[in-house]
């Protein structure tokens, strides 16, 4: 098939990051096309897709929040817009304290410059079914639904003549002077957006991938209020009608989208800490993170063909981070604005 589009980019993947990317690209008038080969279960099929702005035993204010958290919001909002649907849903969470300690932490954090604006309220409000006797407090929070967002936008694509399901396979693409040739259509630069697969791309397998599986349970409990996300150790976001969506665990060493016991048992442990109300299963789903080494996404064209470029690694913040890094990339493919360094792929060779 010959493309009549004026030099698109070609778009390898359409998970969290190749989405993000395409809408970044549609947004400054540049023509793409998306191609994925859609696996049944990836990493954004399964995310929990929750943006958390303080997180770890530590309490620590995520990675530049302060400009990625409101940068998010209106991103997605656009993409409401977009595709007439509803996609981002601000919800607070309400972080229990594990022990004293970290209760001695946020007394500590909340003096901070910047660390207030993102406590809603201390202690635990309308504690009812929570294990809230070490106390809390609660944070904005914000959830995509990711399986709606990626449908939405695929729906988008595909109206729009910009989206196709197969593979490209590295070994199928030609790189010439002048653009990219991939199955006969002639494509201005292609964007690598693969996620964690076993075999590494040959162009970036440089690139310190440390992949974590993750596993996630649906459950229904009735009785748990749905108005906010609850977090400690893992998380339970309302999904609504007495649904929630809970996890989530850590694996480096069995990379596969197989769900185990061990896991079903992490995450019913972790909901058990939150909470005493009976809950019931109603699925359970695994899947292998995009994560890269030092946890921070690499983005930006291959060292030695400009033609070629990178967005992998969101790792599990992608739904907070991914807007603001894909835009990133998106101006430096349309306009050659510099990368910064912490996260240029080329930096890392
Ligand atoms: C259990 C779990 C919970 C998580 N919870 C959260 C959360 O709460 N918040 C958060 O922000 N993040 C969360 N994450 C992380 C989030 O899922 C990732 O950051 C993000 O979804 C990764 O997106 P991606 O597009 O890089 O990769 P993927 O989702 O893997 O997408 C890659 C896509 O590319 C396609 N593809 C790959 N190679 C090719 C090829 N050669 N040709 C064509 N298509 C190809 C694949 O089929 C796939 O559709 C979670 C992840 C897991 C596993």
């Amino acid at each position: 098939m010959k493309y009549s589009k004026q030099n698109p980019i070609l778009i390898v993947g359409q998970g969290l990051a190749g989405t993000l990317l395409a809408w970044q690209l549609i947004r400054q008038g540049q023509e793409v096309m998306v191609v994925d080969r859609e696996d049944a279960v990836t990493s954004s099929k399964v995310a929990g897709g929750i943006v958390t702005p303080i997180t770890g035993k530590r309490l620590v204010k995520t990675w530049r929040l302060d400009e990625f958290y409101p940068f998010a919001k209106e991103f997605y909002r656009w993409v409401e817009t977009q595709t007439s649907s509803e996609l981002y849903f601000e919800k607070p969470i309400q972080r229990l304290f594990k022990d004293p300690d970290e209760q001695s932490e946020f007394d500590h954090r909340i003096k901070e410059p910047g660390f207030a604006r993102y406590v809603l309220n201390r202690g635990v409000p309308d504690n009812h079914g929570l294990l809230a006797d070490k106390g809390g407090f609660v944070m904005p929070g914000a959830y995509l639904d990711m399986n709606r967002f990626l449908k939405a936008s695929r729906k988008f694509l595909s109206e729009t003549d910009a989206y196709q399901n197969g593979e490209v396979k590295p070994e199928a693409i030609e790189i010439l002077t002048g653009g990219i040739r991939w199955q006969g259509s002639l494509f201005s630069q292609l964007v690598f957006c693969e996620g964690w697969t076993k075999n590494p791309n040959p162009f970036f397998d440089w690139v310190p991938f440390k992949p974590a599986k993750g596993e996630v349970l649906e459950i229904t409990c009735s009785g748990l209020s749905e108005d906010r996300i609850i977090n400690r150790g893992g998380f339970i976001a309302p999904l609504g009608d007495g649904k929630f969506r809970s996890g989530s665990t850590y694996e480096w060493q069995q990379l596969d989208n197989q769900p185990t016991e061990s896991g079903r048992n992490q995450i019913c442990e972790k909901i058990c800490s939150m909470t005493d109300l009976p809950f019931e299963i109603t699925d359970h789903q695994a899947a292998v993170r995009p994560v890269i080494g030092g946890s921070k996404a690499l983005l930006g064209r291959h060292p030695g063909e400009e033609r070629l470029a990178y967005f992998n690694g969101l790792g599990s913040k992608g739904v907070l981070n991914g807007p603001f890094l894909s835009a990133t990339l998106a101006d430096h493919l349309i306009k050659g604005s510099p990368i910064e360094e912490c996260v240029d792929v080329r930096k890392n060779l």
